[in-house]
């Protein structure tokens, strides 16, 4: 009974819009040069939109490779092929594109990007077009943004009860500094904004400066940096202070103007969110002294940080536990972790399309800042001393936290490697 559920979800990657393309190449090509009467390219190009959203891809890539593009769509964070068009017909669909966002459809000489909100049949979705000349030809990113996406809760990404109580400790007070770290792609921007929903609930007055504003939010005031017109973050954040709101949201703190904006902000007594590159909880510490932050204006201020990176969730109706494979045994072991045994392992059904993975979900690292860690801080004690007092106080690492998911069967310890080692390269012994 749960076969029609089932086959429903089946979705074969590439058909629809590749079918199109090679009936609609076909028809231009043809010898007697007959117009295209199947689809047009705005035609050709919503479909690809729409097949991008029902295949849950976050980016559409065209990349041009020898005398063709390749289109491909980003899902689960791993890119796979959709279709191969010829340049020359090619070029009219990133200028139908390009024309969209309000570019100009001719090649550029230079990067450009432009987003629109764009209609599909059951949704609305946010699109951020990118083109880049390279010498292969020019090359186009589409990203599309969701917006249903930022409606998840904490527990929904993936935060452990013990993780979530740590929030909701900091909920409670509600003071300082919060940092969501993590490499590019690791989520970041999604935990920001389920954390936004949960403040926005207390009724209370949020405002936000974002580069750029990538989710628009009922009842949030989102003010889009532009320093193209001037509208610098400094500047940004002071208009932001007068609005006098509850709470701050900074997009990503990136550089020390950013940085020093926003700490600024939240001296001045209102509670700050904000979203930093950094390899674990400790190293958020390390990059805030690296944009130039005191170590008393850190302890100061930080009061939480939530670590993250993004793995594939494992195929339910596939995987199975076998004896853990030499390869995850090796690299466990190169990080001093001893291997279990036994592990769960991707296989590959119709409902994964061969993959052995379905979805994303995040594994964390929540440091709740105690005065023990403001002490060694205000010492100036160095990352990797730090990193070893947060882990003796208790808090979970990020490899820990995927260790769990990996023993619960939700991800695969393959996929904790295939992030590499990054935020994992610790003594767990
Ligand atoms: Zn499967």
């Amino acid at each position: 009974m749960n076969h029609t559920a089932t086959q429903d979800r089946v979705r074969p990657l590439k058909v629809d819009f590749a079918q199109r393309i090679q009936s609609w190449l076909r028809n231009v090509t043809s010898p007697d040069g007959s117009l295209p009467d199947l689809d047009s390219i705005p035609q050709l190009v919503h479909r690809l939109f729409q097949d991008a959203k029902d295949e849950r891809a976050t980016d559409i890539h065209v990349d041009p490779e020898n005398g063709t593009l390749c289109i491909r769509f980003r899902i689960d964070g791993v890119l796979r092929d959709v279709a191969l068009i010829p340049r020359q017909h090619g070029a009219q669909f990133l200028g139908h594109i390009k024309a969209l966002v309000d570019l100009d459809p001719t090649p550029l000489l230079r990067p450009a990007a432009g987003g629109t909100l764009y209609d599909l049949d059951d949704a609305e979705v946010n699109l951020r077009v990118t083109c880049a000349p390279t010498v292969q030809g020019e090359k186009m990113s589409v990203r599309l943004l969701d917006p249903r996406r930022v409606r998840y809760t904490l527990e929904e990404l993936g935060l452990s009860h013990i993780q979530k109580e740590k929030i909701d400790q900091w909920l409670e007070s509600m003071s300082g500094m919060v940092l969501v770290t993590g490499a590019t792609g690791s989520g970041k921007t999604t935990s920001l904004y389920a954390l936004l929903h949960q403040l926005k609930s207390l009724n209370c007055s949020v405002v936000t400066v974002e580069d750029p504003v990538e989710y628009r939010i009922e009842g949030i005031n989102q003010i889009q940096v532009n320093e193209a017109r001037g509208i610098t973050f400094s500047e940004t954040v002071k208009t932001m202070l007068r609005l006098d709101p509850d709470f701050l949201m900074v997009g990503e703190m990136r550089d020390r103007d950013s940085a020093e904006a926003a700490l600024s902000a939240s001296s001045t007594g209102r509670v700050l969110l904000s979203s930093l590159h950094s390899r674990d909880a400790a190293g958020a510490v390390t990059t805030l002294r690296n944009l130039g932050i005191q170590d008393f204006e850190i302890t100061a201020a930080l009061e939480l940080v939530i670590s993250q990176r993004l793995v594939r969730r494992l195929c339910p109706d596939c995987k199975r536990e076998e004896p853990t494979p030499t390869e995850d045994r090796g690299w466990l072991e190169a990080l001093e972790v001893t291997a279990p045994a036994t592990s769960w392992v991707p296989s590959g059904c119709d409902n994964c399309r061969h993959t052995g993975y379905r979805r994303r979900i995040g594994i964390f690292e929540v440091w709740y800042v105690d005065e023990d860690a403001n002490e060694l801080i205000r010492r100036h004690t160095d990352e990797k001393s730090l990193r070893h007092a947060i882990r003796e106080s208790g808090t979970k690492t990020l490899l820990e936290d995927g260790m769990a998911k990996a023993a619960d069967g939700i991800t695969s310890l393959a996929e904790l490697r295939r992030g590499g080692s990054y935020g994992f390269g610790i003594s767990h012994k």
